[in-house]
């Protein structure tokens, strides 16, 4: 029995068959020298590859439409437009006629190159473009190459699928009545796959290095989404621990979802609200079955970050219009473009930094570029006629950034007056909260915000001054450490003491071995990914708010994040011993 570790990306368990999908294993690439007078003949054969490729993305396409969301259809028409792209056409003629060399090679070579090139980027967004190219050249290869490869639509029992890498059409075309769980060696939680298996709700856990190479085929194995565990070759007792805990989870989880109506609700009355964080607008078409009682947080960089989509005016204005529509009257709080650091806009100067974590970031990029962040706000400004909003900024620094972002915002609204655009006048403005020296002004900035929203992600990034993408360094980034409860403590204290709401919107928000500590911190909205939340209100509606206040207090004595962590775990046997 072995057990690895990886990224958590789809909630749930899964026990069963390695199902080993492999990268195609191409026989050797044929290369071989062509005369001059071959590369019309050549180049037919690319393009006759290109329009086969092209017609089985089309028919992907349209299944995609027919019975999937927009957001998965639009992965085939990103792939089609990048087969059809002809500056990738030039660049293929080019590279033939250039080294005389015979099609199959010249394509393989460029595609090779260029995922290779896009997946050393620091940029996660770009490693994941990678797979995309890797997945749009490999069906023009296998044309060319007359490979007809093993369809996972042909899947005809249980599996788990493991991988190395798992191409997003690989994923939409599979027969998802059997595939149980899937585990890869690579992704994050932002890549298609991830995406595709949250919303096919498959058990995933991704980046496990190695797993694609530890089991074989048909081996057992057991795939946990929440814990982003997986165990390879389970014994007999774990085995059975785990068929029970699917038993269970799956009771569970039905009727934590019967309980979406219901108010998150101490014993003792206490009411807090529970939000879903998303990050395309079609999420929002899906947070309300798990009970959220708004958006809390809309990543709207996502927008930016979308291939083949601009981010104009217009289109900003029907996203947002689009998500507020979508949930029916409920609060959507829209947090401005937060590029830069890990998130970088290909078109923009904002790549190539040193330290891109402490570099040209979120609010302090926007406010570098006022037109690119007024254009944002006018366009929530526009979409807030459909329905409640608020705006938050990330990553402010000092009350510097804040009153200027302030500016800018009564400019915006003075550019809708004079093109007579209609915006509403409720809109509550927020600040987030994730950044050390915000915390520690937290009650200037209070004092100028109608909200706070907790960045928790960040806010232990840099207090602890480890990087939340460097595994080397997560055992550091503990949001139980205790420096980090003394500052929540702060920052919803501050909040409190203007009259304002303390909200969070960070991974703790959604972490039910937090949801006690936080209750008695006063934490006020909470608001995670939309599957975490029966979870987390199944513990608010458990707990008694004076026992969650206790265990606050004992919390911020304790001296390590170790202690805390057990102070929180025990409370937890305590109050939920089924777990
Ligand atoms: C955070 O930092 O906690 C947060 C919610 O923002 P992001 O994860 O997008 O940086
Ligand atoms: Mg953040």
């Amino acid at each position: 029995m072995k057990k690895l570790s990886g990224i958590p990306a789809s909630s749930g368990i899964a026990i069963g068959k390695a199902f080993l999908y492999l990268e195609d294993d191409f026989p050797e690439i044929p290369r071989y020298a062509i005369e001059e007078t071959q590369i019309g003949a050549e180049w037919g054969r690319l393009l006759e590859a290109v329009a086969g490729a092209a017609e089985e993305i089309r028919a992907l396409h349209e299944r995609a439409s027919r019975d999937m969301t927009k957001e998965q259809a639009d992965i085939f028409e990103a792939h089609l437009l990048m087969l059809e792209d002809p500056e990738f056409q030039n660049q293929i003629k080019q590279e033939l006629e250039s080294t005389l060399l015979n099609i199959e090679w010249v394509v393989w070579d460029i595609s090779r190159r260029q995922v290779q090139k896009l997946a050393a980027s620091a940029d996660a967004y770009l490693r994941e473009r990678a797979a995309d190219i890797s997945d749009v050249s490999r069906r023009v290869m296998n044309k060319l190459l007359s490979i007809t490869r093993f369809s996972l639509a042909d899947l005809s029992e249980d599996v788990i699928l493991v991988a190395h890498d798992l191409l997003p059409s690989d994923v939409l075309a599979m027969n998802k009545d059997r595939v149980k769980g899937i585990a890869m060696d690579v992704g994050s939680r932002t890549s298609h796959t991830a995406i595709l298996a949250r919303a096919f709700a498959i058990p995933a856990v991704l980046g496990l290095s190695s797993v694609s190479s530890e089991i074989n085929d048909g081996e057992i194995l057991v795939v946990n989404g929440d814990s982003g565990r997986v165990t390879l070759g389970p014994d007999k007792k774990s085995l059975q621990q785990y068929g029970k805990a699917i038993v269970q989870y799956r009771k569970t989880y039905d009727k934590l979802l019967a309980m979406r109506k219901l108010p998150a609700e101490t014993l003792d009355g206490h009411q807090v609200s529970l939000k879903a964080n998303i990050e395309i607008p079609e999420e929002a078409e899906q947070v309300m079955r798990y009970g959220a009682e708004g958006i809390g947080l809309y990543r709207s960089e996502f927008l930016f970050l979308t291939p083949g989509q601009s981010a104009e005016e217009e289109e900003q204005y029907q996203a947002y219009s689009r998500v507020i529509r979508a949930m029916k009257g409920l609060p959507v709080t829209i947090r401005t473009v937060d590029v830069g650091g890990d998130k970088v806009l290909p078109n923009l100067q904002n790549a190539n930094e040193k330290n891109p974590l402490l570099g040209w970031r979120a609010v302090r990029f926007c406010l570098a570029m006022p037109e690119l962040f007024k254009t944002q706000l006018r366009a929530i400004l526009r979409a807030s006629v459909a329905g409640p909003v608020k705006i938050m900024f990330p990553m402010i620094s000092g009350v510097e950034e804040l009153e200027q972002s302030l500016v800018l915002l009564e400019e915006a609204k003075a550019e809708c007056r004079s093109r007579g655009q209609a915006y509403s006048d409720a809109i509550e403005v927020g600040t987030m909260i994730e950044i050390p020296s915000a915390a520690m002004t937290a009650d200037i900035l209070a004092a100028r915000s109608r909200f706070f929203s907790i960045g928790t992600n960040d806010l232990v990034q840099y207090t602890l001054a480890a990087d939340r993408g460097n595994e080397k360094v997560g055992y550091l980034a503990q949001p139980f450490h205790p420096a980090v409860l003394r500052l929540l403590k702060q920052i919803i204290g501050a909040a409190h003491k203007e009259g304002i709401k303390a909200a969070m919107c960070g991974e703790l928000a959604g972490d039910p071995s937090a949801t006690a500590l936080l209750l008695g911190m006063g934490l006020d909205e909470f608001s995670m990914t939309a599957s975490s939340i029966p979870v987390v209100k199944q513990i608010i509606r458990g707990a008694a708010l004076e026992s969650c206040r206790s265990l606050t207090e004992a919390a911020l004595g304790c001296i390590s994040f170790k202690q805390i962590s057990d102070l929180a775990a025990s409370w937890m046997a305590e109050y939920f011993p089924s777990g």
